[in-house]
């Protein structure tokens, strides 16, 4: 069945070169199977061994899944507080936290880091979660079961609490622990204020103590997956799992995340209303960071120096008032998200009271502008899942610096955008955006330690395929 415009679509591979499992029931999850009707063929296939290991993965989760015998044994050890010895099945449990875009990063950061230690991931639902993404792994769930023992401290978790890895560190705790002992649970505060005994997650020594925990509790808002990639045990696998590494995210963004059908609704309307249509597809992804709600004028400056300059965008011609143009112009459709509406006002009026210098017919569109960040309210992240998928979508893509939002819509896209530098003083950088060097997300709070030597170093120096972000100095991503 062929979903989008073109016939060309029809063959296309919806199992996505083996990425995702054959034998799930279609119709609970619309989007799993019919993604692949809406994208162009990309270039990037995911390896053999990417395939296989996530094969196993599944055989993994299944045997080790909520409520199976396995999971029950350990949760036992989790109960009493003792734990000796090996269990077979051993659990990275991710906390629901922070805004959409950086829950999906820090979701697949979880999950990867559970592939590469061998641990089964544990989804805690939060408040929406199984309203906006259906079950990746088949025969077995990923949320964490509602009477899951430490559940209620979850809010609680913090730096000071006795579990936390830093606050092991700190306490000498993990030495009075004995030979043999190891805690039943360690609680990793991965988030952005993290300290330095934190950050030592990042260290091979601490992965080889934590590796011994059957339950490991995660807090991040981060996409950490860069740093993963400095830590020698783990170099190897990565680099068998990913040849391209610009496409961690790019394969398991598109591995795990499938909109339910309420959201796919959202977002296959809007398609084929707007956008399905156009010659060319254009994404704008508009996120203001700084005080006041705006619209701002260096923001919609910035905007429109940024698209026309890099020739995304026409200019218009002020001097006629009609296109005389022979033949079908070409169109494209503008797909733009904000909080705002007003920097989409006005671009459609400029393109509607003008016409433009080529003759192209440019539609802009807006599906909400909710006006201010609201990341409890669960229609709200609907729409901001459909808008970061809708944008992944697009031909080419705009995005704003800083912003986890766009990063998701890039990298599950597989496009390389063009960045808006931040502004500074309420001016439009000049030059206004750049072209990022991978689609890949940025990892906002890196550590920068030398764990071998326990000095500072930076990271971003280290090795080609870690440096630091085209957005943000002091950020790493993956090349
Ligand atoms: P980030 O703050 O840009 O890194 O992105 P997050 O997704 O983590 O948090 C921002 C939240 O604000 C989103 O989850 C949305 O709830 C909301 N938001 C920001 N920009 C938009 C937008 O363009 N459209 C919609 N619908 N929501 C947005």
């Amino acid at each position: 069945e062929d979903h989008s415009s073109g016939s060309a679509d029809v063959h296309k591979d919806k199992l996505l070169g083996g990425l995702l499992a054959a034998g799930f029931d279609e119709g609970s999850c619309l989007s799993r199977y019919q993604s692949a009707s809406y994208r162009k063929e990309t270039p990037q296939k995911p390896s053999a061994y990417l395939i296989s290991k996530l094969r196993s993965y599944e055989a993994l989760h299944k045997r080790c899944g909520p409520h199976t015998e396995s999971y029950k044994k350990t949760l036992d050890a989790l109960k009493s507080g003792h734990y000796s010895g090996s269990s077979d099945c051993n659990y990275v449990v991710w906390i629901s936290f922070s805004g959409l875009g950086n829950r999906i990063l820090t979701l697949a950061s979880a999950f990867l880091y559970a592939l590469l230690t061998n641990r089964v991931l544990l989804v805690d639902p939060g408040i929406d979660m199984p309203d906006l993404f259906c079950e990746p792994f088949p025969e077995a769930s990923w949320f964490l079961p509602a009477d899951f023992d430490l559940k209620n401290q979850f809010s609680s978790l913090d730096q000071k609490s006795p579990h936390c890895y830093g606050k092991m560190l700190k306490n000498n705790s993990i030495s009075n622990l004995g030979e043999h002992g190891v805690p039943s649970y360690v609680f990793l505060h991965l988030v952005h204020d993290y300290d330095d005994q934190d950050k030592l997650f990042f260290c091979e020594q601490d992965q080889t103590f934590l590796q011994k925990t059957p339950w490991l509790i995660m807090k991040t808002d981060n996409y950490f997956v860069p740093s993963l990639f400095l830590i020698p045990s783990f170099e190897q696998e990565l680099s068998k799992l990913f040849p391209n590494k610009e496409t961690v995210f790019h394969f398991l963004g598109r591995y795990l995340l499938h909109p339910t059908n309420t959201v796919w609704g959202l977002i296959t309307r809007y398609y084929k209303a707007y956008l399905a249509n156009a010659d060319e597809r254009i994404g704008v992804q508009i996120r203001v960071f700084d005080a006041g709600t705006g619209p701002f004028q260096h923001v919609l400056d910035q905007i429109l120096a940024c698209t026309i300059k890099e020739n995304l965008l026409p200019e218009i011609n002020k001097q006629e008032s009609i296109s005389i143009t022979s033949g079908t112009p070409k169109s494209k459709a503008v797909l733009m998200t904000s909080l705002s509406s007003g920097y989409f006002e006005k671009v459609r009026d400029m393109y509607w009271e003008h016409p433009t210098v080529t003759g192209e017919v440019i539609g802009i569109y807006q599906p909400s502008h909710e006006e201010y960040q609201q990341t409890e309210k669960p229609m709200h992240n609907h729409r901001a899942l459909a808008e970061m998928y809708l944008l992944s979508l697009t031909d080419v893509l705009v995005t704003s610096s800083w912003s986890t939002f766009g990063y998701v819509a890039q990298s599950l896209g597989g496009l390389r955008p063009w960045i808006l530098y931040k502004p500074e003083n309420q001016t439009a950088p000049d030059p206004p955006c750049r072209r990022a060097l991978s689609m890949e997300p940025c990892f906002h709070a890196p550590p920068f330690y030398d764990c071998k030597a326990k000095t500072g170093i930076d990271t971003g120096a280290l090795v080609p395929h870690v440096i630091h972000c085209e957005d943000m100095s002091w950020g790493l991503k993956l090349v």
